[in-house]
């Protein structure tokens, strides 16, 4: 049988969601193949882009690459091409370098800048809706305001410290919010009163942020303006020029800096593909099954898709959860096509359980089920639990991980929800002698257990408090119950008292799986040698920096499991935060980890994912 193509073109949010889905649904049909193309080897995490151009974020972190997020998928084909058309009767999508047959085909290109054709935008503006544009602008603000700062002439000087933001949606308002960050740095870098740079965020409707309610666009407004931002409304930009911009009937705004976000239409090659697209935004028609209008086997997804709802006002919306939803529906009915079957697809029901819109890092608000109000704190961990979510519906591990570390825990100039308490690029050499000093101590530890009369290698039996073993034990055990003395509860050492056990007696939970695992003499002798290696090789690692990590977080596994055994003290309870100290990588300073970790994220990268590269051609992803 002649094999199956899948063709999905854009590896954005949709195309991505799509994919991952149909190789899951496909993975045992070797007679079906997908081939997933994209101008970019990597999935551009759109919503970041802002957080991109403003540094607060590295321009890695958003490119999530194709390989990475498919190598486990033996049926998805990487192609790095740009589509330039679709032929619907051959079924064939045209690309630069190559044509691919298709059986059905997903189109999710996403959108574009929309300036409705606003002289001057594409020469002297800045746009926010692709990765290269995010980059082009990011160099673009610090250039301007690095010139700007050693200007000399006031209105020149002026000029080139304000910066105009255009449209006051989702893009705009949360680019308004990270300037408000990232104007400190700039300031800072430039030796400047950051009062000296002007943010404005200009709108051409009456009022800002219109795609929420008036309750929380107003919460939203009061933030931008008491961090000085400029809002002008009804204010219509009508020409954009190298050092300023007009406004219908208003003064021009003298500025080197107009950011267009003022509209999102469907990536304009799908007007080649000769099928039918709405008037406004160029966008696809979709029926509601996400079926394109007179075409066979084509299916549209995400932003470059219309399609209304009889109830709705509007089309699907330009958003995420847009595009996954309407990638949802798609993938039913390319199923149901290449599987020939009876199932009944459910047309394309939108259900948008949240609009959050952050402006910052550190302040957002959100309408969530249409019902709720949130702001603040919770509604900026809204927002990342959504992006969470997405990480968790493409599979991928390894980028949600990457997110919490770009988000949370390598976040430069304080610019996370926790305010930097989470981040720190410090310098792990501090951290360096207790290392040792910890490394040293469990060494010494174990020292004691392997030598000597009262080595836990020979068969007698030391784990003292494990009472259903004593019964069976040997002249030791009996030596083991005799009476402690009462401990003194203290976190230092109290000269001529005992200290006090955390726990002088296992909780009965802990004792009845413990005695699952040791229910006899022979376990328990096998366990106690079992253990001894284990903090031998811990103890190793952490002297030596190795699994620096992975040794700390076993070392407070171990400090939990002897104290619900009845066999630690709170003196020591120390421990577990020197363990805790010691995971900050500090065996990349003068430990073995210095050559480890980058040499394991290599290799088993490359054995896991297979190769990266900046460009496919239809590669196999396995
Ligand atoms: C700055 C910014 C902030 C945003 N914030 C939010 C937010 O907070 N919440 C929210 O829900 N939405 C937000 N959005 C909107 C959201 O990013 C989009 O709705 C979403 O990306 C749409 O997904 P998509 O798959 O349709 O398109 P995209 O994610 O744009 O993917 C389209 C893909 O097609 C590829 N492509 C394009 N042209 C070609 C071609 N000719 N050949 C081959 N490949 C091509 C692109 O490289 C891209 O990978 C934001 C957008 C921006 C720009």
């Amino acid at each position: 049988m002649a094999k199956k193509n899948i063709v999905v073109v854009g590896a954005g949010f949709a195309g991505v969601y799509a994919t991952k889905k149909l190789a899951k649904h496909f993975k045992k049909n070797a007679d079906v193949e997908i081939t997933l193309i994209d101008r970019h080897s990597y999935f551009t995490y759109m919503t970041e882009l802002h957080e991109v151009a403003t540094e607060r974020v590295e321009p890695e972190h958003i490119q999530y690459d194709l390989q990475r997020l498919f190598s486990r998928r033996k049926n998805v084909r990487l192609v790095t091409d740009t589509v330039t058309g679709v032929d619907k009767d051959k079924q064939t999508v045209t690309t630069e370098h190559g044509s691919y047959q298709y059986d059905q085909l997903l189109i999710s290109l996403g959108g574009e800048s929309n300036d409705f054709g606003t002289p001057g935008v594409k020469e002297h503006g800045y746009e926010l809706w692709s990765f290269e544009q995010a980059m082009s602008l990011r160099a673009h603000l610090a250039d301007i305001i690095r010139r700007g700062a050693a200007e000399l002439d006031p209105a020149k000087r002026k000029a080139m410290l304000t910066l105009t933001v255009c449209g006051s949606g989702f893009t705009g308002s949360e680019l308004v919010g990270e300037l408000i960050e990232y104007r400190d740095v700039l300031a800072k870098d430039n030796k400047l009163d950051p009062s000296e740079i002007t943010i404005q965020l200009v709108e051409a409707a009456p009022t800002i942020i219109n795609m929420l309610n008036r309750t929380q666009a107003g919460k939203a407004a009061k933030y931008m303006t008491k961090h000085g931002v400029d809002i002008m409304t009804n204010s219509m930009i009508t020409e954009v020029f190298e050092d300023h911009v007009t406004l219908k009937d208003k003064e021009p705004i003298p500025t080197y800096t107009l950011i267009w976000t003022a509209g999102v239409r469907a990536n304009s090659v799908v007007k080649n593909f000769g099928m039918e697209t709405n008037p406004r935004g160029g966008r696809l028609i979709a029926n509601e099954f996400m079926e394109a209008k007179d075409a066979k086997n084509v299916f549209l997804a995400g932003d470059s898709t219309s399609y209304q709802e009889p109830d709705q006002p509007r089309p699907v919306p330009q958003i995420v959860q847009g595009a996954e939803e309407t990638a949802a529906t798609a993938v039913q009915g390319i199923i149901k096509n290449i599987d020939h079957t009876d199932k009944e697809i459910k047309p394309f029901h939108g259900a948008y359980q949240a609009s959050v819109d952050s402006i910052g890092s550190k302040y957002a608000v959100a309408q969530v089920l249409d019902n709720w109000n949130v702001s603040g704190f919770i509604a900026v961990l809204l927002k990342h639990a959504i992006n969470w979510l997405y990480y968790v519906q493409i599979f991928s591990g390894y980028y949600l991980f990457q997110y919490f570390m770009h988000e949370f825990f390598r976040t430069r100039n304080r610019r996370n929800v926790f305010r930097g308490w989470t981040s720190r690029m410090g310098n792990v050499l501090w951290s360096v002698p207790l290392r040792f000093f910890y490394g040293a101590m469990w060494l010494w530890d174990c020292w004691t257990k392997v030598q000597g009369k009262e080595s836990w290698f020979v068969d007698k039996l030391r784990l003292t408090s494990f009472s259903w073993l004593q019964v069976s034990a040997t002249s030791g055990a009996s030596e083991s119950t005799t009476k402690a003395a009462k401990g003194i509860f203290s976190l230092s050492y109290m000269y001529g008292k005992d200290p006090l056990l955390v726990f002088d007696k296992m909780p009965a939970w802990f004792e009845s799986v413990t005695k699952v695992f040791i229910p006899n003499m022979q376990m328990a002798f096998f366990f106690q040698k079992l253990m001894t290696c284990v903090e031998i090789a811990v103890a190793l690692c952490i002297f030596f920096g190795l699994f620096t990590w992975l040794a700390n977080a076993i070392t407070i596994g171990l400090v939990v499991v002897f104290c619900l055994s009845g066999m630690f003290y709170w003196v020591n309870l120390w421990m577990i935060f020197a363990a805790l100290a010691l995971m900050n990588g500090s065996g990349r300073t003068f430990g073995l980890d210095y050559w480890v970790v980058p040499w394991m994220q290599k290799h088993l990268g490359h054995w896991w994912y297979g190769n990266v590269s900046s460009h496919y051609d239809a590669v196999k992803t396995r």
